[in-house]
């Protein structure tokens, strides 16, 4: 099968073959694509409930229904982006930095070609490798981290590299600009008074989800088009939406946005210079009916979507 092709489901049933990315081909040569599906199945930085590394597979396997044709966005994503499944990542459990080793390694030469990698955690702390791959190849990136939580405390147990910290790091490691970057979906108890302050300091943009409620959607999606310029990397913490809607997760808060508006944020992306996609944070142990694990691959359909609007 050629990149972008699914396998077609009035001849071969949806129930049936091996479950890849919305049953597209999985592929390791890079010719002709724009876009790939890659999984990196590691959740040892998870600081609460762990699960996530059993994420690419519930999403793959969730993602069995989508269809070809985005009438929202006008676009048939996966073929305009040549999208095949890659695969995953080879991790190594229980050692985060030899995992960061892997994740770099492998995604450098999918950067090297402009080709957009539409990664599938695995927990949060994974955002970190692909980004250091992304900033070799793209210079300083924009950010738009969709999450309840901002990422951006300095340590957690005395360790640097975690779930928690990956945005802190990130831009400790000059991998990304503040002044370009906005956290959204933020809510839930914090450690102390000096949480928002801080990121503040740190030059972030930042909309609360009590903030969201209050403006709306749309003007949340007019702040995400006048921050993120030039080059951008996105994140999309599954926990940004709300447990009654997404379960299965690692780090629950409750009070976050619904399914409808998380696909309206995904498709106010369309426009921007996306160079790199991450969904995180899917631990389908504690999901139920996939109710998550389908949600994160609809999320997945609308970014290519974006991104294939955003091609034409
Ligand atoms: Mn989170
Ligand atoms: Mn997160």
């Amino acid at each position: 099968m050629l990149p972008g092709q699914q396998i077609d489901p009035l001849s071969s049933p949806r129930f049936s073959q091996i479950a890849t990315f919305a049953r597209l081909p999985i592929i390791r040569d890079l010719n002709g694509v724009k876009a790939l599906f890659v999984g990196i199945p590691f959740d040892d930085g998870t600081t609460f409930r762990t699960g996530s590394r059993f994420g690419p597979r519930a999403v793959r396997e969730a993602s069995r229904l989508l269809r070809r044709y985005n009438p929202f966005l006008d676009v048939m994503p996966f073929e305009k982006l040549g999208m095949i499944d890659y695969g995953d990542v080879d991790v190594v459990p229980g050692y985060i930095e030899d995992t960061y080793g892997k994740v770099q390694t492998a995604l450098t030469p999918v950067f090297s070609v402009d080709i957009v990698p539409i990664v599938c955690g695995g927990d949060h702390s994974i955002s970190l490798p692909v980004l250091r791959a992304a900033s070799k190849r793209h210079g300083k990136l924009a950010l738009v981290h969709y999450d309840a939580h901002s990422d951006c405390w300095d340590e957690f147990f005395g360790k640097k590299y975690n779930h928690g910290t990956a945005f802190k790091r990130a831009l400790d490691e000059q991998l990304i600009d503040a002044s370009r970057s906005i956290h959204i979906g933020l809510r839930g108890s914090v450690y102390d008074g000096s949480d928002m302050k801080n990121l503040r300091e740190m030059g972030f943009s930042i909309v609360t989800m009590k903030e969201s409620a209050d403006i709306g959607v749309d003007e949340v999606s007019k702040r995400i088009r006048e921050v993120a310029r030039g080059y951008t990397y996105v994140s999309l913490d599954i926990d940004a939406v709300d447990p009654a809607y997404a379960p299965g997760t690692g780090v629950p808060e409750v009070g976050g946005f619904t399914s409808r508006e998380i696909l309206e944020l995904v498709r106010a992306l369309e426009g921007l210079a996306v160079i790199g996609f991450d969904l995180v944070e899917v631990s389908p142990l504690y999901d139920s009916s996939e109710i998550t694990a389908l949600l994160a691959s609809n999320l997945i359909y609308e970014f290519c979507s974006a991104l294939a609007k955003s091609r034409q």
